[in-house]
């Protein structure tokens, strides 16, 4: 019996010691995995920034009256004044009221 005992008690320790490096794996994975996920977020969130460290500033689009990033509007200067819109399609609708309006005087 004491030769079963002891068999038993070795499979035991096996058991643990493997558990053990599977959830040392399993830790080092997961912290492995969230420092190379956290990397890529932060290359992620600096690319997308176009203008690090400077203010980014929110325009207002005059025809849709959506808000939007100044870098990623579209400027058009008119009479001396700076418009920004939120796209082509506005601002060709900016430019065809304007249009219409000059024509009907
Ligand atoms: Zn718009």
């Amino acid at each position: 019996m004491d030769f079963i005992a002891r068999i038993i008690r070795f499979l035991f320790w096996v058991l643990v010691i493997s558990w053990g490096v599977r959830l040392l794996r399993w830790i080092v994975g997961r912290l492995l995995g969230n420092s190379t996920a956290a990397t890529e977020r932060t290359a992620d969130a600096s690319a997308g920034l176009e203008t690090p460290g400077s203010s980014r500033r929110l325009v207002r689009d005059p025809v849709c009256g959506m808000h939007v990033d100044e870098t990623l509007s579209i400027p058009l200067r008119e009479d001396g004044e700076l418009l920004h819109f939120c796209s082509l399609a506005c601002r060709d609708a900016h430019l065809g009221n304007v249009k219409k309006f000059a024509a009907n005087g």
